[in-house]
């Protein structure tokens, strides 16, 4: 006989974190395993979801769809926390030069814009931004206090034995038929939900991880009460307790995790500066990897000769947005044997 499903995450970030709530909502039992790093992905990440993204100006690939499930997973959790995590905010994107001006002149005829525009001009003020014209302002935008929402869940988890700091040697873990073992715990089902550090585990490193180093910058400046986010250059995210974030770099080869280089912080910096009239000054600059699965938006799924061995991972720069649908969607696998979809399916990406 099968036994009934209780469930072994490893790793508490965005993922994790968004499967032990899904586990919890149907009562399931569940443990969490998590390093206890001070410096993530998740936990340095500034949790900005925006619909109309990047240099091609479209909209985000089925953000209708992942935005609908966050605004409700997050509003959810923090009825349940007594904490607000998720803040919806207008976002302006200014246009940099003459050809990005053109470049949006026919992408606002897209018919999937219109849902995500704002139908008045952004109107930012000359005094705190710089050259605040041409530019547009998107609706359905917020971003989430990823830090909070992360120790608001740990703390809620810990007391129920649903949550222990541990470094979890793939060799230590053991799966057979029936479920698996992690010491001398039995589990249904253990899903590695570990970020980046996948690419070294001996049963996912043939995927093609292209993850990426992220530097964000936390800064001090009057923007005489804008609380939008702002975006040409770089993003600026004016948060609740009156610090500004600023971001955020792509490194594609790096030795350290959490130490970007100086080129790249400059850059940043002098980012920051042409968007932002006001006197800047820089608190922290915390640096992070993103883990990115090359040509995949995210995967989840089983493993293909281990079918008591989940994963979730590659939620790149959009894990906020993504995780809580591809949680519920992994979890309805696990638990009810729902068909997974073949674009974020394991099995249907293996090479
Ligand atoms: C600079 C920067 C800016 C970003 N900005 C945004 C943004 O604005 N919006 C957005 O949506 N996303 C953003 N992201 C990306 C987002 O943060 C990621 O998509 C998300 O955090 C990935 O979550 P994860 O849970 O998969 O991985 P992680 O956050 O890396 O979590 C993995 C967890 O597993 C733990 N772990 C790993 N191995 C083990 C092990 N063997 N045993 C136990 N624990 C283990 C780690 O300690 C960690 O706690 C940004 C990222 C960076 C770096």
């Amino acid at each position: 006989m099968s036994m009934a499903p209780r469930i072994l995450i490893i790793g508490q970030g965005l993922a994790g974190t968004a499967l032990a709530w899904r586990l919890w909502e149907r009562g399931v039992p569940f443990v969490i395993a998590d390093r206890d790093e001070p410096l993530t992905c998740s936990k340095v990440a500034a949790g900005l979801i925006t619909p109309i993204t990047g240099m091609r100006l479209t909209v985000s690939w089925r953000y209708e769809m992942f935005y609908r499930e966050a605004l409700r997973f997050y509003r959810d959790c923090g009825r349940r926390l007594k904490q607000r995590f998720f803040f919806p905010r207008g976002y302006v994107r200014l246009l940099k030069d003459d050809k990005e001006l053109a470049k949006w002149e026919k992408r606002r005829r897209d018919p999937d814009m219109p849902p995500f525009l704002h139908r008045n001009a952004p109107q930012l003020d000359a005094d705190v931004i710089h050259d605040p014209q041409n530019g547009f302002q998107q609706r359905h935008a917020a971003w989430l206090d990823t830090t909070a929402f992360l120790q608001a869940s740990r703390c809620f988890f810990e007391p129920l034995d649903a949550w222990i700091k541990s470094n979890v040697q793939p060799e230590d873990v053991q799966d057979d038929a029936d479920g698996v073992t992690w010491n001398d715990r039995r589990f249904s089902h253990v899903i590695w939900a570990q970020g980046w550090s996948a690419a070294k585990h001996p049963l996912f490193d043939w995927m093609p991880f292209q993850s990426a180093l992220g530097t964000i910058l936390t800064v001090k400046a009057g923007l005489c009460g804008e609380k939008r986010i702002v975006n040409r250059g770089c993003w600026l995210l004016p948060r609740n307790d009156g610090t500004l974030r600023a971001g955020s770099t792509y490194e594609w080869t790096f030795d350290d995790p959490n130490t970007p280089s100086p080129g790249q912080v400059r850059n940043l910096e002098s980012a920051l500066r042409s968007l932002i009239k006001a006197p800047a000054e820089i608190i922290t600059a915390q640096t992070a990897v993103r883990p990115i699965i090359k040509g995949r938006q995210a995967l989840v799924g089983t493993h293909p000769a281990h079918p008591r061995v989940a994963f979730m991972n590659g939620l790149g720069s959009k894990g906020s947005l993504r995780a809580p649908w591809l949680a519920h969607h992994l979890v309805g696998h696990l638990l009810d044997g729902a068909k997974m979809e073949a674009a974020f399916d394991l099995q249907e990406n293996t090479v």
